[in-house]
């Protein structure tokens, strides 16, 4: 397994610190300095200019935070915070007080928040640094980051191809060796599909492990902020930096799981843990055939590592209607139906507040207020979100809403508790992160629907509140991109899920 996971790590550019605790031995045994740090990663930036992954570069700030924190660490070494040396990009639909943020969305253009989102605050309250503001699709809509006003972003492996979505330019600016790890959100796999793509490790956290307070809100009862690195370890130190309750976001509990406080691997006994997969997700057709290949080979690796992997069925209980319907594969196709009615109702009321008075942009041809609303947000809001507003407006409307929302509100309601009843038996879930590998630019530009069918193995964890992480895990055995495999847990168990990954 470890031959095999070694093997993983390269298929991103080999970065010049490789975690957390590579930065800070340099830092403290004075070879480097965290000036030196900022300016490895500014050249990088540079470097890497073309692929568009930043839309925003805070050099001369960052610059002079190090100089501050190399002041005072050699003042006194104690006095700097548990991420000291820690550069971080941050993407741009998450508000850092006296800096720009637009969701990469016209309508916000201009935009700088007044306050720091809660997961920024206490980051910076242990001495990490953000580097820049990384590109995404509009509002964090998409999968592949072309939904952009700063134009997609490109992968470093293949310039052809997308990054993947909505963080794609978190995850280049990781994979790129611009930053040591990377802030994103994850509504329905923003985080882990474009780490998959692009060869790192991204972790979407339980819901409400993290304080959405400052996080541009798309779904609210789905949004995470998640963490895009090089390891587990570091999204496990990032992430207990960020938990936690939150007097601004009243869904913010945090309670973390019995295992605590660890940022690295526990050992897990391989016979101790029992992982469960769905046949009908290896054995899909909409399965890319060069992911099933390095789906079951690290499914094997598994199981030769002495792991017990074993098949379950994902239903509703063996004598329920929704076994007989559909393709066969059981509550999986309910999943990007119940997903796309419930955000976009959620986002089409997140979103009314762009109404040009308030925010960023006001179109200039309006004549009066009522203009100034429909030119606004028409001008401001990109196809795909007006879509989604449009369809979220669609299935709220009395007419449709029992039709459409409440079914959707149902069918996550017993997707959880499937889930929840897997966790009963088994310790972690394992599929593919995404059917395919990172696509090439315009394969699914024209057609909404197939990008969302994109999303199936993600939003699973959303409609859930569960952990999940995306990881590496082989290469394609055609094309040589990256495919990602994909862990979820039950709920509360994020450090659970990390420290297992973190000693395979
Ligand atoms: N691709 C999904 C969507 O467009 C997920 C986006 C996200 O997680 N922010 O909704």
């Amino acid at each position: 397994m470890t031959a095999f996971c070694r093997q993983a790590k390269y298929l991103c550019l080999m970065p010049k610190y490789a975690s957390l605790s590579d930065v800070q031995s340099a830092l403290r045994s004075g070879s480097t300095t965290c000036r030196a740090v900022v300016e490895h990663y500014l050249s990088r930036i540079e470097h890497t200019r073309r692929l568009n992954a930043y839309v925003e570069i805070w050099a001369e700030e960052a610059l002079d935070k190090a100089d501050q924190l190399d002041a005072r660490y050699r003042e006194n070494p104690g006095s700097v915070g548990a991420l000291f040396g820690a550069v971080l990009s941050l993407k741009d639909n998450i508000c850092y007080a006296g800096h720009v943020v637009t969701a990469a969305s016209k309508i916000l253009e201009g935009f700088t928040s007044l306050y720091s989102a809660t997961a920024v605050e206490r980051l910076l309250a242990e001495d990490a640094i953000f580097i820049g503001r990384t590109n995404c699709d509009q509002f964090g809509m998409g999968s592949s980051n072309e939904n952009s006003v700063y134009g997609p972003v490109l992968h470093a492996l293949d310039p052809e191809r997308v990054p993947g979505g909505s963080s794609g330019g978190a995850a280049v600016s990781v994979q790129t060796d611009t930053c040591l790890a990377a802030l994103g959100s994850d509504t329905g796999g923003s985080v882990r599909q474009p780490a998959a793509f692009c060869g790192i490790w991204g972790l979407k956290p339980t819901y409400g492990r993290i304080s959405r307070h400052g996080l541009i809100a798309y779904g609210s009862s789905f949004d995470q902020i998640g963490v895009l690195a090089h390891n587990p370890q570091d999204i496990t130190t990032l992430l207990h930096v960020m938990q936690g309750p939150d007097d601004f976001d009243s869904t913010a509990d945090g309670a973390p799981s019995p295992i605590r406080g660890t940022s690295s691997a526990v050992s897990h006994p391989p016979s101790a843990v029992k992982i469960a997969y769905f046949p009908e997700v290896i054995d899909s057709e909409g399965l890319e055939p060069g992911v099933r290949v390095v789906t079951r080979h690290f499914m094997d690796q598994l199981r030769a590592g002495g792991y017990s992997v074993e098949p379950v069925a994902f239903n509703s209980g063996p004598s329920s209607d929704e076994n007989r319907q559909g393709t066969g594969a059981g509550l999986l196709d309910y999943v990007i139906p119940a997903y796309y009615v419930l955000t976009t109702a959620e986002a089409s009321s997140n979103l009314a507040r762009y109404d040009g008075i308030r925010y960023g942009y006001r179109s200039a041809k309006a004549r009066n207020l009522e203009e100034a609303y429909l030119l606004s947000r028409t001008e401001g809001f990109s196809e795909e979100v007006k879509r989604r507003i449009l369809l979220g407006t669609f299935v709220l409307s009395s007419g449709y809403y029992d039709a459409y929302y409440n079914k959707a509100q149902q069918v996550r309601a017993m997707i959880r508790q499937s889930l929840l009843a897997i966790f009963q038996e088994y310790d972690f879930i394992l599929m593919p992160a995404a059917p395919t590998v990172a696509w090439r630019f315009g394969e699914h530009s024209d057609d909404p629907v197939a990008m969302y069918l994109s999303d199936i193995y993600t939003v699973l964890a959303n409609l859930a509140g569960i952990p999940a992480l995306a990881m590496p895990a082989g290469i394609h055995p055609e094309n040589g991109m990256p495919v990602g495999i994909q862990w979820m847990a039950a709920p509360r168990e994020d450090d659970k899920l990390l420290s297992f990954v973190a000693g395979l």
